[in-house]
């Protein structure tokens, strides 16, 4: 049997190539707070950093990632085969595989997360912005579209967890008055 590789490899995998193309947890969690913000005014960045480091704690997330970020390197060394390779590099609008990778990773989280997704998809808010500019050589044509995943998703997730501490809040006061 195969020798299966470990989660927590995984998981380190995944931070240091985030961080080798120029994405921080941070550049996310300010795309989160800029989506949810209008809907709590308790928010913080804090809650913002938890959501976005608990969906990339997701395995099927961090295996988008690995895959989508491989191909964005793959075509900046020019190693693809044509004609994938003038595809990707020019991030060819109608190629559609890099959304579809990044919403494949986004549909555990519901219908906040894939509209929240098409919307950062379109108006390409923060670090989103910066690499879909395409400066220099490099190729980020899948990458710009897992952040919005992680965005949207993150989004979702903490729009769910404020309702519950909305709700848990009162009851508990009543009984503990
Ligand atoms: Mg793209």
């Amino acid at each position: 049997m195969a020798v299966k590789v470990h989660s927590k490899e995984v998981k380190k995998a995944t931070r240091d190539l985030l961080l080798k193309r120029g994405v921080a947890v941070s550049d996310i969690a300010k795309i989160v707070y800029e989506m949810q913000a209008p809907y709590n005014d308790n928010l913080d960045m804090e809650a913002c950093i938890e959501s976005v480091e608990a969906v990339l704690d997701k395995r099927e997330v961090q295996h988008a990632l690995l895959v989508g970020i491989e191909l964005d390197m793959l075509a900046e060394k020019k190693m693809l085969s044509e004609p994938l390779q003038q595809i990707v590099e020019s991030d060819e609008g109608l190629f559609g595989c890099d959304e579809t990778l990044a919403l494949g990773s986004v549909l555990g989280y519901g219908s906040i997360a894939v509209t929240t997704f098409g919307y950062l998809d379109k108006e390409k808010i923060g670090i989103i912005g910066t690499l879909d500019s395409k400066a220099g050589d490099r190729v980020n044509t899948f990458l710009d579209d897992l952040i919005c995943g992680i965005a949207a998703s993150a989004s979702s997730r903490l729009a769910h967890r404020m309702r519950d501490l909305e709700e848990k809040e009162p009851s508990e006061t009543e009984q503990a008055g």
